[in-house]
């Protein structure tokens, strides 16, 4: 690598689609940003923002039959910036990957065995490591020659002591089948714990911190002294929360009665749980802004849905509370966290003997700072720290390749 070589490439592929984000380091500035979905689709599109060139956002809409196509689109789209891939600039690309399993907890330079370890996982990640690993191998096509980094989601979670990871079953046939709780959106508790001490004028070390990341996936996080020790999402990304169309937390036993009475299959039972539960399944809707706006016209299913939602956000909130012991900042991060105030609101409501409050007008004013939203007086500082998992990524990935 090259003294000159600064940029990062940020990859992060689902099965049909592609976010990307070009970054200089040197500053950690984003020169461009993108996405492409519909992957494997006739008309696949590639939505491109050249942030350097200050130029105006760019759309394509043609058959991109793979990943291999998509990157290449993107590659051309680059181009045309300055800013082609087969720059000397470039210095690595950092991949995200869903599951790292028990092994693979810090960034990665990825070679055959650690490609092979990440496809040892796809039993417990089905749906995210073969997206994965296809984007991986997109991309080392392209850049033979370049550092290929994985930075896993599950990584900050690692550090879960054991009673925290364990599910209370048969040790056997756990370990036979490497059931455990993992925990995801490590990449962004991880960013947002640090942000967090920093708004607190404090080392990572010295502070705990409860982060919820309330995305269309949501998932809380207990963080003392930058150390994860709990999460909410467990074996996979079910765990939890509710969340925009996902159960979170349920009796199994749901799974098995479903199964007997309802003759519904495993896989429509994984679907009802993953895709068509949640606020969907409560409301109809998984967009906060949508639900908001029917019980601001008196909707009923929408303000029971919404109740359900704060309900279990708030029992997490005392769970971790209690993990923690002492708690020094609650942390509202993700497109729910970040915009919906009635969320963070309700959320601490009532919780001034835990030291939990807001301050009216300081939560409701937009920012896209992280900010704190309590009064002077709270003992536990609520904030709102906004996440990017793309430059925790590339900064991940520069500081291994770097170093
Ligand atoms: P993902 O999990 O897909 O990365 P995000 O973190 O981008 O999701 O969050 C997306 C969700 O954020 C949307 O489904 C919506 O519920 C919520 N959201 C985004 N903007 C707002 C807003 N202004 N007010 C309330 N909720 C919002």
């Amino acid at each position: 690598m090259t003294a000159d070589a600064t940029r990062v490439l940020v990859l992060n592929s689902g099965s049909s689609s592609l976010k990307y984000q070009l970054l200089d380091m040197n500053g950690g500035t984003r020169l461009a940003v993108g996405l492409v979905e519909r992957i494997g689709e006739p008309a696949s599109r590639l939505v491109h923002t050249p942030l350097a060139a200050g130029g105006d956002k760019r759309e394509r809409t043609e058959p991109m039959p793979d990943h291999d196509a998509a990157l290449k689109a993107v590659a051309d789209e680059l181009s045309e910036d300055g800013l082609g891939l087969d720059s000397p600039e470039l210095a690595a690309i950092g991949h995200r990957v869903v599951h790292g399993g028990l092994k693979l907890t810090e960034p990665t330079v990825i070679d055959d065995a650690v490609l092979k370890e990440i496809e040892r996982l796809v039993p417990v990640a089905p749906l995210h490591n073969p997206a994965n690993l296809t984007g991986i191998r997109t991309a080392q096509r392209l850049r033979p020659d370049l550092p290929q980094v994985a930075v896993f989601d599950t990584a900050f979670h690692s550090t879960m002591p054991e009673y925290a990871a364990r599910y209370a079953i048969d040790v056997e046939t756990a370990d036979a089948h490497r059931v455990r709780r993992y925990g995801f959106h490590g990449t962004s508790h991880a960013y947002v714990s640090r942000e967090t001490a920093k708004l607190l004028g404090k080392q990572p070390e010295d502070v705990n911190v409860i982060v919820l990341h309330l995305g269309n996936g949501a998932s809380a996080s207990a963080v003392a002294g930058g150390r994860c020790v709990d999460t909410s999402m467990g074996l996979t990304p079910l765990e939890g929360l509710v969340m925009g169309t996902r159960s979170g937390d349920i009796d199994p036993a749901v799974i098995f009665h479903l199964e007997r009475n309802a003759g519904m299959s495993s896989e429509e039972i994984d679907a009802l749980l993953n895709k068509k539960s949640g606020l969907m399944g409560l409301c109809g809707d998984n967009d906060m802004r949508e639900i908001r706006r029917r019980i601001d016209e008196g909707d009923k299913r929408a303000a029971l849905a919404f109740d359900i939602y704060i309900h279990r956000l708030r029992k997490y909130i005392g769970a971790y509370t209690a993990v923690l012991g002492r708690v020094d900042a609650v942390a509202f991060t993700a497109g729910v966290g970040e915009n919906a105030a009635p969320v963070r609101e309700a959320a601490v409501l009532g919780l001034e003997e835990m030291g939990l409050a807001v301050d009216a007008r300081l939560n409701a004013e937009r920012s896209d700072e992280a900010r704190i939203i309590s009064p002077e007086y709270a003992r536990v500082v609520v904030a709102v720290v906004p996440t990017d998992e793309e430059l925790e990524i590339a900064n991940q990935t520069y500081a291994l390749v770097s170093s």
